[in-house]
């Protein structure tokens, strides 16, 4: 813990920490330190993680990388941050040791980490270049060896999206797997929280920890406590020692190899699923023929639960209010001007188009009806194959402010993250190898519901 904190603060232009809790950390620390030596420590005790902003924390500020909550501190802690250590003076979670909160787009909205209030956070693989977002102080953090381990939240891909830019290793599992409460709301129906780490063994460790039902979330699966490093070290029934896939059929959609898929990326994911083949694993050609249509779903619905979402940031409760301001109604215009960044405003907008009075049939009744749609081209996938691959992203890693103003740019960017979420199917980014300017590539694996297990045992074996 004493070691991380001063890397944290040596490496303080990567940008990944918004805040680092020194004092909290050591005190964890050190009772984690007696529990081990009492024999009361679980794999998890003593180690330290970090946890994207997006998380409210009992002990530390939560800003959701938004101006709008700069000095807000939440009275309770998340579920997923109670579950994995909740500080010095309770051990009823795993006794992970919390360093501090990680930087991240605003809400959440953004693929690159450049839409954070606090500004960016800087790939430690090239520091001109972009770690990917929205968890991307996560993905630096854990790449930067800052931190074994931290949490990330994934609507579209913020988590295998970062993961595969940084380096670094991403589950997103299945929707409903891990508890939202106290997770700062972006679109309720798509985020998902889940593990970043350096290897799929380490995440499988995060995953049993910080997942499970939880009577607060309405919406969280309610199934019994799932061990998923002990899913991911299962042997597949004919499986050997050399070809521990053999028998598992991936299946590769042809739409997530189009053209435009830049050489790189296609060389390094070929590179990746032929050690696949290698280990056992045949590979089956299939098609999702509705990806390219996930982009203006994904970018109808999300903002719609968006614009819902927010609007309970009106400077009444919590957070920024203007100074100056007249009646009730331009307090709230004032403070909602001020306090959200350009990005967030955008989706406000889109969001209330999108569900006003004769646009919502238009808009997002076809959005839901392709969703559906989507979600049943998986299943029909599903019966060909066990798991589906492809690129997380079609390039690597891009520069900081080298997309400028374009916003859509980035939403093009999401096409093979965005239609999994859509679906609530659990994927993960593994390393697959290095593209142009020496940049990290991933290859994403998406499993059918509740296979997390299944994703882990493909990436463990790759690892
Ligand atoms: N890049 C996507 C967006 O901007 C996904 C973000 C996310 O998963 N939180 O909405």
């Amino acid at each position: 813990t004493q070691h991380l904190l001063a890397r944290a603060k040596a490496h303080a232009t990567l940008g990944a920490y918004l805040h680092l809790d020194e004092a909290g950390a050591l005190a964890t620390a050190a009772v984690a330190d007696e529990r081990r030596a009492a024999g009361k420590a679980t794999a998890l005790t003593g180690i330290p993680l970090a946890h994207k902003d997006i998380f409210v924390t009992r002990d530390m500020p939560t800003t959701a990388g938004s101006k709008m909550l700069a000095g807000y501190r939440s009275p309770f802690d998340a579920t997923v941050v109670a579950r994995l250590g909740n500080g010095a003076d309770d051990f009823s979670g795993a006794g992970m040791v919390s360093l501090g909160k990680l930087n991240c787009d605003e809400y959440a909205m953004g693929s690159a980490n450049e839409n954070s209030a606090f500004g960016p956070v800087r790939n430690p693989w090239d520091t001109s270049r972009v770690p990917g977002g929205s968890s991307g102080g996560s993905a630096a953090a854990v790449a930067a060896r800052l931190v074994p381990a931290a949490t990330g939240t994934d609507t579209g891909g913020s988590i295998r999206q970062p993961a595969s830019f940084s380096g670094i290793t991403g589950i997103k599992p299945t929707y409903g797997v891990c508890s939202r409460y106290g997770m700062i709301a972006f679109a309720s129906s798509l985020d998902q929280a889940g593990p970043m780490a350096r290897s799929a063994e380490d995440c499988a460790l995060l995953l049993s920890a910080m997942s499970g039902f939880d009577t607060r979330d309405a919406t969280s699966a309610e199934r019994p406590p799932q061990d998923f490093h002990a899913a991911m070290l299962t042997a597949r029934d004919g499986a050997t020692a050399a070809q521990p896939l053999k028998g598992l059929r991936i299946g590769l959609p042809l739409e997530f190899f189009p053209a435009a898929l830049a050489a790189d990326v296609n060389g390094a994911v070929r590179g990746a699923l032929a050690e696949l083949e290698k280990l056992g694993a045949t590979l089956v050609d299939l098609s999702l023929p509705r990806t390219e249509l996930s982009i203006p779903v994904y970018y109808i619905i999300a903002p719609a639960e968006a614009s819902s979402n927010l609007s309970r940031f009106d400077g009444v409760k919590f957070g920024h209010r203007a100074k100056q301001h007249g009646d009730l109604l331009d307090m709230y215009k004032k403070t909602r001007a001020e306090g959200f960044g350009a990005e967030v405003k955008r989706r406000i907008m889109i969001g209330t188009y999108v569900l006003s009075h004769g646009y919502y049939d238009a808009y997002y009744l076809q959005a839901q009806k392709l969703r559906r749609m989507i979600a049943d081209d998986f299943q029909a996938c599903f019966q060909q194959c066990d798991l589906i691959a492809g690129p997380v992203a079609p390039t690597v890693a891009w520069k900081l402010g080298e997309q400028g103003d374009d916003p859509v740019k980035a939403y093009l960017a999401d096409i093979f993250t965005l239609s999994g979420s859509l679906a609530g199917l659990p994927g993960m980014s593994v390393p697959a190898g290095f593209g142009e300017h020496g940049m990290p590539v991933g290859l994403q694996l998406i499993g059918n519901y509740f296979q997390e297990g299944r994703l882990l045992h493909a990436a463990h074996a790759l690892q």
